[in-house]
């Protein structure tokens, strides 16, 4: 029987992609077109106007307005989503990973362990009204070129537009403006029930935040019981495949629940799949109980206590950077892998930054190190292409990296991100097709087929034997 292996091809994953319910998808693409509506008003108030700025502006003002008639109309169910992805990636199975975003508007407050930071939604209705004035500001300018009006009025109408948004009730009633409402259950029942009618095609994933208490309990002596997270898994009789961290949300990759719960995947061969790049979103609390390490000024440091955030500005991009960096640099992952050396986890995004390739050479280093005896130190370290949308990023990670080290090859990942991918694109044939263009159908059948195999633990063709 051993070698009666039915000769049939198998099917590309996609593992990382998101089938959110609405409530998630719509407050992350407001944060997102707030920064970018941001990151315009900076370009067009600086002191020279170049053509290069405007150009820019104007890119920008495209993407808002795509991402807003996005987010009107983003809200279909896991299920359209799921239907809509597979119409681009066709035979595909999907790795879904769950966001648990109820934390981001989590922070400490006098004995309170976590209460909410501000009122976020007053927050943005006031930086709407600032971005509105800036606007109104550069467009107004004496200097001010007819193509710079143009783009400050095309502004304006997007911030309106946001303002009449976030004004309707079925907005104020989103879990990230109203931290009231948690909408976690709701997603976790809603994929559940997909993954379950679709066992072959849906392999979700389950997001872990150490500050959701009911995942876990503290034992007599101190250690931690995770017995409620690791009965979701299906090897347990639930539905999910592995865990999801987004430690960017407010936590530290360290955390001692999260070692406790290292050591059981790491055991059982539980696949891990965490966010690490400088861009997504991040907690909006400007301090935060943080127990674990964080990352401070090229080294490590532990804590057990309120940390204080340098950047208070909710949409700023250096908030954005500094929470990252402080409970995401790839040197926190490499405490937990030095740690738990065997572990499978994918560090997702090659640690894309926007602006260096800092964290991919982290990781890339992480990914190469050897023991004394030659083999690899984490031979279970994998990271994918997950929202890489540049042409020129995903060809520089191919040319600089994959084709490399022929060994290393078989630890890169296709995954999509979609539908946070559809921020920065206009199509989503345009992702796909990228991947068409840089990687040759061998290497894409090894990152989309074989490579998710193993990360998941699916059965290979036996294709060694000689
Ligand atoms: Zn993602």
């Amino acid at each position: 029987m051993g070698n009666a292996k039915e000769k049939q091809t198998l099917r590309p994953i996609d593992v990382h992609c998101h089938f959110f319910n609405r409530k998630e998808v719509s407050a992350l693409m407001l944060i997102s077109i707030i920064r970018m509506v941001k990151n315009a008003e900076i370009i067009l108030s600086g002191k020279n106007s170049s053509e290069s700025n405007n150009r820019q502006a104007r890119q920008l003002s495209r993407n808002a307005r795509s991402s807003l008639a996005f987010l009107m109309t983003s809200m279909h169910s896991p299920k359209r989503i799921f239907k809509k992805l597979s119409s681009y990636e066709k035979g595909f199975i999907f790795a879904p990973l769950m966001l648990d975003i109820h934390w981001l508007t989590q922070s400490p407050k006098n004995k309170e362990p976590y209460v909410r930071q501000t009122d976020v939604f007053s927050t943005i209705h006031a930086e709407l009204d600032n971005i509105s004035s800036a606007f109104q500001h550069i467009g107004g300018r004496r200097d001010a070129t007819l193509e710079q009006r143009r783009i400050s009025v095309e502004f304006r109408r997007i911030a309106s537009s946001l303002h009449r948004l976030v004004s309707k009730k079925t907005f104020r009633d989103l879990p990230f403006i109203n931290s009231s409402i948690d909408n976690f259950p709701q997603q976790e029942q809603q994929l559940t029930e997909l993954a379950l009618s679709h066992p072959n095609d849906i392999l979700p994933f389950y997001a872990v935040d150490p500050r959701r208490s009911s995942h876990f309990s503290i034992k007599d002596d101190g250690s931690y019981d995770i017995e409620p997270l690791t009965r979701k898994l299906r090897i347990n009789g639930g539905a999910f495949v592995g865990f999801k961290l987004y430690t960017p949300c407010g936590y530290s990759p360290t955390h001692p629940m999260l070692m406790t719960l290292y050591d059981y995947c790491e055991k059982h061969n539980v696949p891990i799949i965490a966010h690490v790049s400088g861009s997504g979103v991040t907690t909006l609390a400007n301090e935060l109980h943080i127990e674990g390490h964080v990352y401070l000024d090229g080294r490590l440091q532990q804590v057990n206590e309120v940390w204080h955030f340098d950047n208070k500005n909710l949409f700023a991009r250096d908030r954005i950077l500094e929470h990252s960096e402080r409970l995401n640099h790839p040197m926190l992952w490499e405490y937990v892998l030095n740690h738990f050396p065997h572990l499978k986890i994918n560090l997702a995004h090659f640690g894309h930054l926007p602006h260096s390739l800092e964290w991919t050479n982290y990781i890339w280093r992480m990914m190469c190190r050897r023991n004394a005896d030659g083999s690899f130190l984490y031979p279970n370290l994998y990271t994918d292409f997950a929202n890489i949308v540049s042409l020129s990023t995903l060809s520089e990670f191919h040319d600089r990296y994959f084709v490399t080290e022929p060994l290393l090859q078989n630890r890169f990942l296709y995954g999509s991100d979609y539908y946070m991918n559809l921020v920065y694109l206009n199509d989503m044939n345009d992702y796909v097709d990228n991947f068409h263009r840089i990687f040759s159908p061998e290497e894409f059948n090894l990152i989309s087929v074989i490579n998710p195999r193993r990360f998941l633990s699916l059965p290979l063709p036996d294709d060694k034997e000689s």
